[in-house]
């Protein structure tokens, strides 16, 4: 089959599904067409194919592509098309993959379920009663129900590990640094990283290998050799695990976590031990901390990257209004959803004068804390591993009025954004209901070759 005939394919069965799982803010069959096109004129030419040559691929609609609405699931940005191209979806365009649409989101990124969204939320795939995850719960539902074959995410404290693991599919959450945040409208700036969503590890590792890479448009872009991840997937890791330690990390498996994960996640670590991997027990006494660290950090740089929204510049205006100070006000007060105001106060809050040392820098202390515990782990074992989130996928409408029941979500995957490691969320179960199971595993800075192979070893 011709690269348009399988775009054309992913776009039905994408249009057919919408209704129930509204995965996608945009469907974009016009660009997937065309982008097929260029690939079946590749095809025609002889010329060697690209890495994601015809590959159907979803967008987390917060990355920009030039000329395509890009709302970040807030209507402060319903109406904004981007001016410029991110880097990523750049590197993906020229990679040859087939754009099928923008996958929604959590407001601006904030949240845990896909509820947040200003266009509606996202149901997931294995139980439509129950929410994908979040905040990029668009993303990984479409990989779970085939409307595209990979997508992108952006994980600040979670985003990409926590609807990975609610959604039963792969997500992976780089080192900060390794893939450029050029265009990826931003959240907490010293936590978002891009990352892949993909059905198998191997993929997440091409689609990686495509995304990672030093930017000088990103002043925060690690100058590194990139290794070619899917190459280092052989197949004798299939066969054995032997010489990989792996560290289960203590603090994971307290208080409030449900006995269906704790169950599959031991399970998972029994089969890598008897694949050969050496099992040590890891405490993270700070761990612990990750929590309430992140919740004063993410909303203060969230304030001051959200300042940019005052009805001037771009996206949303409210009209009628003769005064300048009013009309930011009210700009801002209809533009933005609940949790996001939430955050900016909290934010602003934590930053004003008199209470910054007493929070800002105190959490920066811990932040730092936080990743001393890590690199003490790091000196014992290649892979930290723990569950992704407490529990599966809850039901829709169940932590809506509940701000920090849904903060808890993110309990163990917050830590990792903290230290700004490679964090990676693979399928390792179901629960009774039949509602998907993530393990997290965890590597140190830059070792995602060593992550995938461990990762891969075991799927
Ligand atoms: N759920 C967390 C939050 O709401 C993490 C979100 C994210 O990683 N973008 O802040």
């Amino acid at each position: 089959r011709s690269a348009v005939e399988i775009a054309q394919e992913f776009i039905d069965r994408a249009q057919a599904l919408e209704p129930k799982l509204h995965s996608f803010i945009n469907l974009t069959p016009e660009i997937a067409i065309a982008q097929a096109e260029a690939i079946d004129d590749i095809i025609a030419s002889g010329e060697p194919m690209p890495k994601l040559a015809g590959i159907p691929i979803g967008i987390k609609d917060n990355m920009c592509v030039k000329g395509t609405l890009t709302t970040c699931g807030s209507d402060m940005l319903a109406n904004f098309v981007a001016p410029y191209e991110s880097t990523v979806t750049a590197k993906i365009a020229k990679a040859g993959a087939v754009m099928i649409g923008k996958a929604n989101l959590d407001e601006f990124a904030m949240g845990s379920s896909t509820e947040n969204s200003a266009f509606g939320a996202t149901a997931n795939p294995w139980n439509l009663e129950c929410v994908p995850g979040g905040s990029s719960g668009g993303s990984a539902a479409a990989v779970a129900a085939g409307e595209c074959v990979i997508s992108t995410g952006s994980d600040t404290g979670g985003s990409i590990r926590l609807p990975a693991s609610f959604c039963g599919v792969v997500g992976l959450k780089p080192t900060y640094g390794l893939v450029s945040r050029y265009g990826l409208v931003a959240f907490a700036s010293s936590l978002d990283q891009i990352g892949p969503f993909a059905n198998t590890v191997k993929d997440a590792a091409t689609l990686l290998s495509v995304l990672a890479g030093h930017d000088p448009q990103d002043s925060t872009s690690l100058d590194v050799p990139i290794p070619n991840y899917p190459n280092l997937l052989t197949a004798d890791l299939t066969q054995s695990l032997k010489g990989k330690k792996v560290g289960v990390i203590t603090e994971t498996f307290g208080e409030g976590l449900s006995e269906e994960v704790a169950a599959a996640v031991k399970k998972t670590i029994a089969h890598m031990e008897s694949m050969g991997a050496e099992i040590k027990e890891i405490s993270c006494p700070r761990f612990a901390y990750g929590l309430p660290t992140y919740y004063i950090i993410a909303p203060s740089e969230a304030s001051a990257n959200l300042a940019r929204y005052d009805g001037v510049k771009y996206g949303f205006r409210q009209p009628d209004i003769d005064n300048l100070l009013e009309m930011y006000a009210q700009t801002r007060e209809t533009g933005f959803g609940t949790e996001v105001k939430r955050r900016i106060m909290i934010g602003t809050y934590a930053l004003s004068a008199g209470y910054y040392d007493a929070y800002y820098l105190k959490a920066q202390k811990v932040r730092t804390l936080i990743r001393q515990d890590f690199d003490r782990a790091f000196e014992q074992v290649d892979v930290l591993v723990s569950p992704v989130s407490p529990t599966t996928a809850f039901k829709a409408g169940a932590k809506t009025e509940d701000p920090l029941g849904m903060y808890l979500t993110d309990l163990m995957t917050i830590p990792v954004n903290l230290a700004g490691l490679p964090g990676l969320s693979l399928p390792c179960g179901f629960d009774a209901a039949g509602m998907p199971i993530g393990l997290q595993m965890i590597s140190n800075a830059l070792r995602e070759d060593v992550l995938l192979q461990v990762a891969y070893g075991y799927e």
